[in-house]
């Protein structure tokens, strides 16, 4: 019997390991370690070096640039963004904890039992950190259908950072255009000889092929390695009978940006030390779940308006979002902008370990 099982070894299952050292501990991924990448690992610098990640970081960046079709508005971050390296920050952060870890697709859970490709496996706490299928909760039985998590699509490539043209290497970069997607976002994150460049769709659409090529062609180069899955824009229930989701699997991926990278991991840490504060004193399965279950509605505005934003600024014309794009990017509002875009998951928020 072990005391936690965590399903999924990506940002959301590690940041839950790292808080249960001494602790018996089973993480299970149908992956290697690190092999699983999904995302453009863009990400704000002060999370990076919260979590003493540093050696992962390939690029630093100091602003933000949003291209539409009649202008570019540059924001100047108060804080660095970065671009790092999957593989070396869930293997520094899988170094410090010490977990069992095994590699098998999970199937479903029944009670306490977890069931995998290689078997089943008990654990007094079960943790879905499976990203968006939600490998563990979506099966679960339950009296009240879950809450719907609405899911967006990305698609990415790599472009040597030789071929690319027009760009500010310094920047990480978005474009809202519709020539490019109409109903969605392009993006080219420069990271060390590489460009990561990507299109996501606010919808289900599937069809990017055509709109990753009609982006890469804007900066002079050709898609290869194209690669895609789906990322969540609104926040679902974070626990799903005795199980705790966090990351992707409960929704997390902050609407309109597409950002999860850092909810996964302070929701995750949060999941943690909650569970190891219930193990240090006793406390029972439900007392936890109903504690983290607290914690994450406690925050559940913050991404209901980043929910509707996607909803309204991408039914509004071109002219209306360049004209908010602009008045958001002057100095007057910029710091306030950037403020409480970083308060919606500040680590430092969580409390003392
Ligand atoms: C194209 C694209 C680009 C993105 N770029 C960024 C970005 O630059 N910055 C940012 O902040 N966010 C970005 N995101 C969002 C970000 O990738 C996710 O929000 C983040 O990865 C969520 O982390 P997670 O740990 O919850 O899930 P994931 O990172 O998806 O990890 C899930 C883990 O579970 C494992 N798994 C899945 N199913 C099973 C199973 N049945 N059995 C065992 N293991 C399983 C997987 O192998 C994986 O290791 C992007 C998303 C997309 C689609």
């Amino acid at each position: 019997m072990y005391d936690v099982i965590i399903a999924g070894a990506s940002f959301a299952g590690l940041a839950v390991a790292s808080q249960l050292n001494g602790y018996r501990v089973l993480l299970l991924d149908r992956k290697p370690l690190g092999t699983g990448q999904t995302s453009a690992c863009g990400t704000t610098f002060p999370l990076i070096e919260y979590w003493g990640l540093q050696d992962a970081v390939l690029q630093i960046h100091d602003r933000l640039i949003l291209h539409t079709p009649g202008a570019a508005f540059s924001f100047p971050s108060p804080y660095p963004w970065c671009t790092f390296d999957y593989e070396v920050l869930c293997n520094s952060m899988y170094d410090r904890t010490s977990v069992d870890f095994i590699e098998t697709t999970v199937k479903g859970v029944d009670g306490n039992r977890v069931m995998t490709s290689r078997g089943s496996y008990k654990g007094k706490f079960i943790i879905d950190a499976t990203g968006w299928r939600g490998a563990l909760s979506t099966g679960v039985k339950r009296e009240e259908p879950r809450a719907p998590m609405g899911l967006n699509f990305g698609m990415e490539c790599m472009l040597p950072t030789a071929q690319v043209s027009g760009i500010d290497r310094s920047a990480l970069h978005f474009w809202y255009d519709r020539e490019i997607l109409p109903g969605g976002v392009g993006w080219a994150f420069p990271r060390d000889g590489v460009v990561s460049v990507g299109v996501g769709s606010y919808g289900r659409s599937r069809a990017l092929h055509e709109p990753i090529s009609r982006m890469t062609g804007r900066l002079g180069g050709k898609p290869t390695g194209v690669h895609g899955t789906y990322f969540p824009y609104r926040l679902s229930d974070p626990i799903v009978e005795n199980v705790f989701t966090v990351g992707d699997a409960a929704g997390m991926c902050i609407a309109l940006t597409g950002e999860g990278i850092r909810p996964a991991m302070f929701f995750g840490e949060a999941c943690g030390r909650i569970i190891r504060r219930g193990l240090e004193n006793g406390l029972t399965l439900d007392e936890c779940l109903g504690e983290y279950s607290d914690f994450v509605r406690s925050r559940r505005k913050f991404f209901n308006v980043f929910t509707a934003a996607q909803v309204i600024l991408t039914r509004l014309p071109v002219r209306v979002v360049e004209w908010i794009a602009g008045t958001l990017s002057q100095e007057r509002w910029r710091p306030w902008l950037f403020e409480t875009y970083w308060g919606l998951t500040d680590p430092w928020e969580i409390g003392p370990a």
